[in-house]
Formats: C-alpha cells, sequence, structure tokens
C-alpha cells in the first residue's frame, strides 16, 4: 500500500474540480461534435501531462517512479464521482501493447503523442462472425512486397470514426493453428482503403462503427510484436488495467443514490412520491443489499490484485457482478418511472440519466466478453466444471 492514498485523493479531486472536462450528457463516451472532440483531447492530455494518466509506464516514457496501483483505483473513482470525461479503455491498452511489445522506434513514435492526446487509438478485432470466439477471425492480412495487404471487415469498432489509430488483428496464416496464424498492426486510420462507418445505438449515439479494408497496404514498420503472434499481444495487453475494475462498485454506489433521488421526486397519480411507498422501500432496500454484495467482490478482488494474488476468476466474477447488477439496477428505474404519473423539476435530470443507462446497460453485458463467456469462465476455472 503505498503511503499516502488519501493524500492522493486530495490532489485528484482538486485535478478534477479545476480541469476537467465534464461529461456533457451521462455516459457520454464519443464527441458530439468537433468542440467536444477538441475539448475531450485536452482533458486527456491534461490527465497524462500531471502524471494522473500513464503513470505506470517506463519512466522513460513518461510513468512515476512511484506509482501504485492503488493511484490507478483512487483515479478512476473520483473520475466517476466527479462525473468527469473518462479515459477510453482502447487507448490504455494499446500503450501497454505499444510498452510491451513494440520496437524502440514504434515507442518513440506512438507514446508521445498518446501521452499528448494527439492520437486516440481504437480496437479493431471483432468481425461479423468473430465476437466471443475472436481466433476465428477472418480478415487477411497478406505478404505483399516487403510488407502487408490487409482485406476485411471489423465491427463494433470503439471510437473509429474519431480514431487515429487503430490496433489491428489479422491472419497472416490460415494454414496454422487459429490462434498461431493472428499478427497484431498499428495501422494509421487515414490510409487508402479504410472506409469507416458509424453505428448508430438504441441510445441514439454513434459510439462504434463497421470498418471495411479494401487492399491497405501496411509496411513492417506496422507489426507490432513478432508475425503471428498477436494472440499474445492482445491477451497480454488485456490484463493491464486491472485495478481499474475496482471503481465499478462506486459507479453502482452512485448510480444507488440516483435510483433514491428517482424514487424521492417521481409521484404518482395520488400525488404521493414514490419512496413513501412500502413496496418501493423494500425495492430500495434489496437494490442496496445487492450494490453491497458487489462492492464487497469487488473489494475482495482489488485486495488480491494489490498482493498479486488474483485468481484467473476474479476478472470475470467482478464483471459479471458489475454488468449484471447496472442491469438490474436499471430495470428496477425504469420500473419506477414507468409506474408514476408525475416528475418534480428535480427530478427530471435523473429521470433521463435512468433512460440513458437503460438502453446503455445491455451493452456492458456483451463487450470485454459477454455475461455466458463469463459464466463458462467462472464454471471452469472456479468451480472446476467440465468444458460443455
Ligand atoms: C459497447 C461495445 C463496445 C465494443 N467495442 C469493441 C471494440 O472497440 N473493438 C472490437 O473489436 N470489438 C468491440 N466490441 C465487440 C465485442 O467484443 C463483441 O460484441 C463481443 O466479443 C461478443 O461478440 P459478438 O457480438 O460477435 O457476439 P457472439 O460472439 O456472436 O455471441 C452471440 C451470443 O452468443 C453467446 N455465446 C457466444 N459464444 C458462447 C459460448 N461459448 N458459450 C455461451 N454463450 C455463447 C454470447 O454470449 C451472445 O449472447 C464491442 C461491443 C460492445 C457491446
Amino acid at each position: 500500500m503505498p503511503a499516502d492514498v488519501d493524500g492522493y485523493r486530495a490532489e485528484v479531486r482538486t485535478f478534477i474540480t479545476e480541469h476537467a472536462h465534464p461529461m456533457a450528457r451521462e455516459g457520454v463516451r464519443v464527441p458530439v461534435d468537433r468542440a467536444e472532440e477538441v475539448a475531450i483531447r485536452a482533458w486527456l492530455a491534461a490527465l497524462y501531462d500531471a502524471g494522473h494518466l500513464g503513470a505506470g509506464w517506463p519512466v522513460e516514457w513518461g510513468g512515476g517512479a512511484d506509482r501504485h496501483l492503488m493511484h490507478d483505483l483512487v483515479l478512476m473513482e473520483e473520475l466517476i464521482l466527479g462525473n468527469a470525461y473518462r479515459p477510453l479503455d482502447q487507448v490504455m491498452l494499446a500503450a501497454h501493447a505499444v510498452i510491451e511489445f513494440g520496437s524502440e522506434a514504434q515507442k518513440a513514435a506512438y507514446l508521445p503523442k498518446i501521452r499528448a492526446a494527439e492520437h486516440i487509438w481504437c480496437q479493431l478485432f471483432s468481425e461479423p462472425d468473430s465476437g466471443s470466439d475472436l481466433a476465428s477471425l477472418r480478415c487477411r492480412a497478406d505478404a505483399d512486397g516487403g510488407g502487408f495487404s490487409v482485406t476485411g471487415q471489423k465491427i463494433w469498432s470503439t471510437d473509429a470514426q474519431w480514431a487515429d489509430m487503430g490496433m489491428l488483428l489479422a491472419r497472416t496464416d490460415p494454414a496454422v493453428d487459429r490462434h498461431a496464424g493472428i499478427t497484431a498492426f498499428v495501422m494509421p486510420m487515414d490510409l487508402p482503403g479504410i472506409d469507416v462507418r458509424p453505428i448508430r445505438e438504441m441510445t441514439g449515439e454513434a459510439e462504434f462503427c463497421e470498418v471495411f479494408l479494401d487492399e491497405v497496404r501496411l509496411g513492417p514498420e506496422h507489426i507490432l510484436g513478432e508475425v503471428d503472434d498477436g494472440w499474445r499481444v492482445i491477451t497480454s495487453g488485456l490484463a493491464s488495467e486491472r485495478a481499474f475494475v475496482g471503481a465499478n462498485a462506486i459507479q453502482l454506489q452512485r448510480m444507488l443514490a440516483d435510483l433514491v433521488l428517482l424514487a424521492s421526486t417521481a409521484r404518482l397519480s395520488d400525488g404521493s412520491t414514490a419512496i413513501e411507498h412500502e413496496d418501493v422501500l423494500a425495492t430500495l432496500a434489496s437494490a442496496l443489499a445487492r450494490v453491497e454484495e458487489v462492492t464487497l467482490i469487488v473489494r475482495d478482488t482489488v485486495d488480491r490484485i494489490l498482493v498479486d494474488e488474483e485468481h484467473s476468476s476474479d476478472g470475470p466474477v467482478a464483471k459479471l457482478a458489475y454488468t449484471e447488477t447496472n442491469v438490474a439496477l436499471c430495470e428496477l428505474a425504469l420500473g419506477l418511472i414507468a409506474s408514476s404519473s408525475t416528475i418534480d423539476d428535480d427530478g427530471i435530470e435523473v429521470a433521463d440519466r435512468w433512460r440513458h443507462n437503460f438502453l446503455w446497460s445491455r451493452a456492458l453485458t456483451i463487450s470485454g466478453g459477454s455475461s455466458e463467456i463469463m459464466r463458462g469462465l467462472i464454471g471452469r476455472q472456479l468451480l472446476g466444471l467440465p468444458r460443455a
């Protein structure tokens, strides 16, 4: 445990109050226009510049010598509590992959640009027929004149429409074991042959995209790690921001406070507020119990992460608990809204947040591994069940 976690928390809180780009809408993940994109990039650059982000990087690339995992957790908690724009997972994972597998030239080319938020990255992994079973991906990178020619389709690529760089997985050897024939590439998103088409979601926003690749030319300098070793590059990157999982508990506690606010401002046809009713109180109490359970699960996980003793099922358990509880809270909130007739003025914003959260909540049970996949992992890794 670092000496002064409380001191760090106070420092981050002040920094967020003074510099943060507030979320224009609850859960904003993609800028709505160029002005917002500029503001978000400036905010991310400020976080790197102050040493709050990228502090775990090697010191020669801007990392802090005395960084501790607890700092990452505190940072993420304070960003949530301060309703500030949060750093993009894709950028952090790309940074870790470049640090771990990149050549010196790649590190020099990309890491400073990430720190300056000049480069936003996206992940080009999933394909229309390859999501949970990512190793079945078919996008081809054919050796061609000392480089590669890439052709195929990616989908669900978050932020691809404003990303400067993509971390791409493509098949370089179709003849070998499917995990073995995949290569990771760093790909500038403005190369000829790349067509990015945003997909509009039920929330009304377009946060992810289809990306069509038609004979895109990549050189040897774009290979990340070794040819045919792409599987190792992405799986090691995915474990990089471990302590951030802890912040999910804070997110749920914030939502619980929002649920109480909703119940206190939504009114039934007789003019009473929802919270005056016994059944609503009982519902709130069971929501509180569920959030407490997740908080304990997450705290337990973080404790093990801090002493480097995590179990392989910790991530899946924490993810499943958080995302499914998130859905359950959204369903409770929508139930409250549906059974109410009017809402006080100070409840309008919170009701809007719940409607948005409800539409978004299912996405979290899919991204980063679906709930079914998490249950399968828990069954095998924690309970020792045989593979079906
Ligand atoms: C918000 C969001 C952001 C995303 N961002 C990115 C991104 O930036 N880059 C990127 O590459 N991808 C991204 N994805 C894609 C994501 O990784 C995939 O959606 C995910 O891996 C599931 O793949 P799929 O959609 O193809 O569903 P499928 O794998 O086709 O699954 C369909 C259904 O079958 C179930 N299923 C599949 N296999 C099994 C199994 N073995 N056992 C039990 N049930 C199973 C699944 O749980 C699911 O319910 C994002 C997705 C979301 C929702």
